[in-house]
Order: C-alpha cells, then structure tokens, then sequence
C-alpha cells in the first residue's frame, strides 16, 4: 500500500505539498485527508474483487470509519455502495450522491424511526437492513407496514467464532452483542418466510476490525456458506447476495506488516472458501471495508506546546489530545509519528502525549524520534479511519478541523 506522505530532504511532504504549508494556515490539531490515496485504496479493493471473479461486486464503505462528506463524495462519484449504522449516516451517505440502492444498514440498536427513513429512501429503499436480532423484524415489519414498502432483509449471522483482535473490536462471538445464532436464524426464516413485507435476500457476516489472522475469517465464511443453502431451502429461492462484512487490517506498525492480509489474499481466499463451500456462487458479493480504504488516506496534524523532562523521562506534549484521536489511548494501537521537519542531531526516546487529563492520553510510549522543539509540527499517520469519527469535545475543547486535498491537488483554505 502507498502512502500520501514522504520525506523530501528531511521535510514532510503529504500530496506533494509541504506539511507545514498547511500546519501554519490552519489551526492545530487538524485533519489532513487524501482524497487520491482514498480512490486509490478503494480501486485496489475493487479491483482484487474483480480479478478473483467474485460476482458483481459492491463495496460498501462503512461510513463510521470516516463520514467526511468530500471523501464520501469521491468514492460516490467512483459507484461505492455505503455500511451505515445510524440516520445520521443514512442522510451523510444520501448527501454525497450515494445511490439507497447500494447501502446497507447495520447495527442492533436500530430505532423504530431509523428503519422507516431507510425504508421511506428512493424508489424502493435501502439495498437491505442486516438484522441482528429476531425482535428486530417484528419492528421491521411494523415500520414496512406503515411505509407499505417490502424491507430486504439479510441475517446477520454470529457465526461463534473468536477473531483473534483486539476485544474491544471483535464481535463474532456468542457472548458479543451482534448477530444472530444459525439455530435462531432457521427459526425466524420459518416464521416469517410467507410474511408480504419482507424479501430475505441475503446473509451478512462481520467478525471484527483489523482482523489479522485469516483463519476466523475462514471459519465465518464457511459457516454463512451452510447457512445460506439451509435457508434457501426453507424460503424457496437462492438468495441474492453473501455480505462478507468488513475489518481488513491496516499495516500500522512494521510487525503489522508481517500478519497483515492483503485485498489481494483476502479476495484470493474468498473465492477459494466460497467455491468449495456452495453449490452455487450468489449473483453478488457485499463488502463492507471500513479501515482499509480509510485509513492510509489520512493524518492527524498537531504541534508541540513544549517539551517537559520527569528524571531521565523526556515528555514531548503536543496539542492534540484523546479527545482528537482515541484509537493510541483506547486500543494501546500503535501510529507512526512524523515530524514536519526532521531536525539534526541522536534520534531521542520519548513519550508524546496530550494536554487530557488522563493519563492514557498518549500518542506514544518510549518512542525514538529525531529531536523536537516548541512549535514543530508532528503528523500522526495512518489516522483517517476511526479518527475524527470518534473525536469528541472532552475537556470543553473544540473538535478538530478537517482538510481534504481534492484529486487536483486543491483544498480548502489554501
Ligand atoms: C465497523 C463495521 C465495518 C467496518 O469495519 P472495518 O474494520 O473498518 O473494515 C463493517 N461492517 C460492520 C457491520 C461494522 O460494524
């Protein structure tokens, strides 16, 4: 994967313009986007679908990793379908030129009015609702009712699986809240197969983020295979699509680089799993990547208010926070960390964190970085995927500004 950023002659240069062009316009903390390298991710992503024969792909991009709407636009203008979790998502996707036909809504906690916006959107709705629950449907059939529109429906499947991730991101197992248990599933599709407001068209299954070892992978797809067959048994017909969900992982540190699966290999890999699987390939493959299109297109750009040495310790404090950027704080994830300008002089073991009173607020622990002084500018990289999405205003501070370099090399604010 390549990157938006590079040394030129020890200066930072992201989308061939010098960082600190835009560091001294705009105020830090801020986030600077690519929109080329976001095109780039998500055609490669596309295309590995293509080259494995995968049917009539559609890679729906999961608005939570980035709902910027000038990057949502681009991968609109590119086909992209959306994986959205909220109306608020709904109406940001609609907005950027997002086609209903090609999004998908996830999620179990989807409220009685969310569901009749979805139903209520274009000529016929959403592409379909990934229902977690069996309770779920009976909203979805009051709703339809009341829109006197038939819902697509997939099951999302809990195939009791342990993706190998970081817990807080891991969501295939029995004991995690999403999903639905194949035995349910069976019980529901009987129930409610004859019913006029629903059309089941699909399975959907998602196991967790920056998924690593392919092996749960594996093991998931198999088990949405056997369950697709049993289920077109009991409504009569194939079903339309498989949806794979999300969660390709993102080389954010060098040991990343060693586990991690490429679109390449995990297109590879489907196609095998699915081949020897079922009978039948589905007229379509759903995606719903998030992080592996998102994240290498941006970085978060902050400055340093001044340095402070505890004993031996040297504290490099910068002016972003958790608050700006939690994933460093909430996941202990690892990010590279790139001076504007790399200064002269022994590379220094430090920690940088941020102004929060928390002491989890830190960008790194015990990091070598060539020297800093008040004022430089420091981009933390790899960090447009649950980044400003999951920014928050703690600590009564304001949330960061965002920046996105459009495909001509143009942004706001120049
Ligand atoms: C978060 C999420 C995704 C995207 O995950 P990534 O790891 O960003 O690819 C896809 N589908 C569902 C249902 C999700 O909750």
């Amino acid at each position: 994967m390549t990157t938006p950023w590079t040394y030129k002659n020890n200066t930072l240069i992201f989308d061939n313009i010098e960082l600190e062009t835009f560091a001294k316009k705009v105020p830090t903390p801020f986030y600077l986007y690519s929109s080329r390298q976001l095109l780039n991710n998500y055609q490669e992503f596309y295309h590995q679908a293509l080259q494995n024969d995968l049917p009539a792909p559609l890679v729906c991009f999961a608005l939570k990793s980035n709902p910027n709407l000038s990057l949502l636009k681009t991968l609109a203008k590119e086909g992209a379908g959306a994986d959205i979790v909220s109306v608020g998502e709904l109406r940001q996707a609609l907005s950027a030129g997002i086609d209903p036909s090609k999004i998908v809504f996830s999620g179990v906690g989807k409220r009685d009015d969310e569901i009749l916006e979805a139903l209520m959107t274009g000529e016929q709705g959403i592409y379909s609702f990934n229902v977690e629950s069996t309770e779920e449907l009976d909203d979805i059939i009051t709703q339809a009712k009341k829109a006197k529109r038939v819902a697509r429906i997939a099951f999302r499947l809990n195939p009791r699986v342990n993706a190998r991730t970081h817990k807080h991101i891991s969501t295939g197992y029995k004991t995690h809240k999403f999903g639905i248990l194949e035995e349910d599933i069976l019980v529901s599709a009987e129930k409610y197969k004859d019913s006029p407001y629903l059309n089941f068209v699909g399975i959907s299954v998602h196991i967790g983020s920056q998924l690593t070892c392919m092996e749960a992978t594996v093991d998931a797809l198999k088990a949405a295979s056997s369950l697709s067959s049993k289920l077109s048994k009991i409504i009569g017909h194939p079903l339309e699509f498989l949806d794979v969900g999300g969660g390709l992982g993102v080389d954010y540190s060098p040991q990343d680089k060693e586990v991690l699966t490429t679109p390449k290999q995990y297109m590879a890999m489907i196609k095998d799993v699915l081949e020897k699987e079922m009978e039948e390939l589905p007229q379509r493959i759903v995606f719903e990547p998030g992080r592996v299109i998102s994240a290498r297109a941006g970085m978060l750009v902050t400055k340093v208010i001044r340095k402070k040495f505890s004993d031996s310790h040297q504290f490099i404090i910068v002016d972003g926070g958790m608050n700006d950027f939690v994933r460093t704080s909430l996941y202990e994830a690892y990010h590279e960390l790139m001076p504007g300008i790399k200064r002269e002089g022994k590379e220094q073991m430090v920690d940088v964190v941020g102004p929060i009173c928390e002491t989890a607020d830190c960008f790194a622990h015990q990091r070598k970085l060539t020297p800093l002084e008040k004022g430089d500018f420091l981009g933390v990289a790899d960090t447009g995927a649950y980044g400003f999405s999951m920014a928050s205003t703690y600590n009564m501070r304001r949330l960061p500004m965002e920046i996105v370099v459009d495909l001509e090399g143009n942004w706001e604010g120049q």
